[in-house]
């Protein structure tokens, strides 16, 4: 398994699980779970939710998977901007807490940038790390003037990671804030890494896989998992999908593989908004 360095000295997988959706469906609970347990024996052993995701289903589905196995894996859910406060950040970590079936999460991030000034709510993730509830934290969909604002805010330039949509076709981060983050030796963690699916239909995608034998999910990850300091966490709740994706870390794309995939897919030359889902 590829590992990923966070600020903190940690290393976490470069491949890990999400989980939008996941827990929504009463009839597909089981293959789910099935699923997020297959990720961990492969060595997939960072799973990704929020609070927001079913409004706790997938949280309450991701404790059930992980019953017993607290231990093996580096588990990151998010906190809703506007349960971001001094007090509300709390009480949301609390409720995630009870629905995950542990005493501590291992990065809690900002979902993205609400209301609450990003001072207070570095102070509240600071407050919860002193108390054992987190061990780390970080932000998501924060773009490069948050990040100068965050770096001024105490505690602000702690955090392990910024969440952010990246994928063959969203490409924009890697102008200014890729390396900005980059230089300050934060990860990036991308999300949608397949673009929720859509990227799998794209023509010269799937004409790229099938000239090298490969499926385009697997081509999609092994570009991300080309990157350096970047953390891919695609959702499957399906073991074949997530065979599939696991085998995208056997998958070495060499510099003329990287080339074709750079004309297909061209890197940003110039600014862009952030973009998110
Ligand atoms: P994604 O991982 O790019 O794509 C997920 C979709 O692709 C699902 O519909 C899944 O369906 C399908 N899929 C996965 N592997 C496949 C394969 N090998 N072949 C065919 N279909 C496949 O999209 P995402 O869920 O938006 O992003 C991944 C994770 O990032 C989320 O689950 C969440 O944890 C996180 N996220 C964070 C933010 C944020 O704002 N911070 C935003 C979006 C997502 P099946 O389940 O049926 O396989």
């Amino acid at each position: 398994m590829k590992d990923v360095l966070l600020p903190c000295g940690e290393c976490v997988p470069a491949l890990g699980m999400g989980t939008w959706n996941i827990g929504d469906d009463r009839a597909r609970r089981a293959e789910e779970i099935a699923t997020l347990r297959l990720g961990l024996d492969l060595g997939l052993r960072l799973i990704d939710t929020a609070e927001m995701y079913g409004e706790g289903l997938s949280e309450e589905l991701v404790g059930e998977a992980i019953a017993g196995r607290r231990d093996e894996l580096f588990l990151v859910t998010k906190v809703y901007p506007h349960n971001a406060g001094r007090r509300d950040a709390v009480a949301a970590c609390e409720r995630s807490l009870r629905r995950l079936r542990t005493d501590r999460i291992d990065l809690y991030l900002l979902h993205w940038r609400g209301g609450v000034p990003l001072a207070e709510t570095m102070e509240a993730f600071v407050a919860l790390q002193q108390a054992g509830k987190i061990r780390h934290f970080g932000v998501s969909n924060l773009d490069l003037d948050d990040m100068r604002e965050l770096w001024k805010v105490p505690g602000g330039d702690r955090v392990q990671t910024n969440q952010l949509l990246y994928n063959l076709g969203r490409r924009g981060i890697e102008w200014d804030l890729l390396p900005w983050l980059r230089e300050r030796g934060v990860p990036v963690m991308a999300y949608s890494p397949i673009e929720q699916a859509r990227l799998l239909r794209h023509a010269g995608l799937k004409a790229f896989a099938a000239r090298h034998g490969i499926a385009p999910a697997q081509a999609a990850l092994a570009w991300l998992l080309s990157r350096e300091n970047v953390i891919a966490i695609p959702k499957t709740g399906r073991r074949d999908a997530l065979r599939e994706n696991a085998a995208a870390l056997s998958i070495a794309l060499d510099d003329a593989q990287l080339a074709e995939l750079d004309a297909l897919f061209p890197p940003p030359r110039g600014p862009r908004p952030l973009e998110m889902l």
